[in-house]
């Protein structure tokens, strides 16, 4: 037998308190017990996005989430600004341009952060840009973005800032209303605890000012439309029932275990542990300078075969890390500390990567990279919280 671990940058593990709800015999969405659930995940939520505004609940993957923010904020030859450092970055790209909008991008080297300088410059010489597109975490280089820089620069513009917080809601403090960000997204897979299918989209004041004169077609992700059911406590169409009901489980159990400040605590701790143990192994950091606390990212020998040893760590270990996207592929592995994901988790991870280097033939000393991450974790809980 061989146990498995699922340590990917999302889906990560669902808590059995959220299994054990959505294991429950199906009930009907038009009721006022389904109604009552539903509410309170919503209003769970605004938590999780630090908003005023509704947050609605939307039965999709995060992707449909993204359309969702372009097609209701955004009209036909509108000029938008999206930064690229990875591969999620130009997924915001291509939606933009299947749905005719003029892109402008901002290309940045993987595994760097933009630069908001950058951004004021390509602002400063397109006035007319009504939307500044970015990944609050970009999942594929483990780069965390300065979302709140970059929210200083489209505030007090005629112009929107739409964050695709797939890999940051949940992870770090997103304080959308306080930072001025106007549309962001999430989905459910992440840092939610739940299995892929529901994202979750905020827009703020400005950005459903934005919706009432967008013009770009759209019949489901229609948001004007899920605002009004859920202030009657329902959905315009057939909610994800389990994955509502599994979300008020998983909101019910941050709330039992130190709320949303422990999440965030968690993930910052987990990510440094992960990067000491790496770095304790000697392997070098995809993103030194502003990492994600979701993922860490790391180099691999250049003489170790990535893509054999990202097959030894999943198939004869059992653990299920990423290897890289794109030009990354083959040469990076992606260890996932976001959603369900604990002390252990981290010791497990580089643990397997020790053992994965050996078996691929690296030269490892085996037990530093570990030693490294026990250190880092029992530095930062200190209290003996771990
Ligand atoms: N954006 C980011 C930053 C992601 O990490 C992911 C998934 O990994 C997505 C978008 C795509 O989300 P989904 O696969 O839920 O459509």
């Amino acid at each position: 037998m061989l146990k498995r671990y699922l340590l990917a940058p999302g889906p990560t593990p669902v808590p059995h308190e959220a299994l054990l709800a959505m294991a429950a015999p199906m009930i009907h969405h038009r009721t006022p017990e389904f109604s009552a659930i539903f509410r309170s995940a919503a209003d769970g939520a605004r938590g999780l996005f630090g908003t005023e505004q509704p947050v609605l609940l939307l039965a999709s993957t995060g992707t449909g989430g993204m359309e969702a923010a372009i097609t209701n904020t955004l009209s036909r030859g509108d000029r938008v600004l999206v930064v690229v450092a990875g591969k999620f970055g130009e997924r915001w790209a291509e939606i933009c341009d299947s749905f005719g909008l003029v892109v402008d991008t901002i290309e940045v080297e993987w595994g760097k952060a933009v630069d908001p300088q950058d951004v004021a410059k390509a602002l400063a010489e397109n006035p007319e840009t009504k939307a500044v597109l970015v990944q609050g975490s970009e999942t594929s280089t483990t780069v965390l973005h300065p979302v709140a820089e970059l929210a200083a620069l489209t505030r007090d513009r005629d112009c929107l800032l739409i964050v695709d917080g797939i890999t940051s809601v949940g992870v770090v403090d997103t304080r959308m209303d306080e930072v001025g960000i106007d549309v962001i997204v999430t989905g459910s897979q992440k840092a939610m605890m739940l299995p892929p299918g529901l994202a979750l989209i905020a827009l703020s004041e400005k950005a459903w000012r934005f919706a009432e004169r967008a013009d770009l077609p759209r019949y489901y992700f229609d948001l004007d439309k899920e605002r009004g059911s859920l202030e009657k406590d329902t959905s315009a169409y057939t909610p994800a029932v389990s994955l509502v009901i599994g979300f008020k489980a998983v909101l019910d159990l941050i709330a039992e275990t130190g709320g949303f400040a422990e999440v965030y605590r968690r993930h910052a701790i987990l990510a440094a542990a992960t990067r000491a143990g790496a770095q304790g192994l000697g392997l070098e950091l995809l993103a030194p300078e502003s990492p994600s606390p979701a993922a860490t990212g790391v180099y691999l020998p250049a003489d170790v075969d990535g893509a054999a040893l990202v097959k030894t760590i999943r198939n004869e270990l059992g653990v299920f890390v990423a290897g890289g996207q794109g030009h990354l592929k083959g040469k990076i592995i992606r260890l996932g500390h976001i959603g369900y994901a604990d002390t252990f988790d981290v010791v497990i991870a580089i643990s397997a990567l020790e053992m994965a280097l050996a078996k691929c033939g690296a030269d490892v000393s085996m037990g530093s990279g570990v030693a490294a991450a026990q250190q880092k974790l029992l530095e930062m809980y200190g209290d003996g919280g771990a």
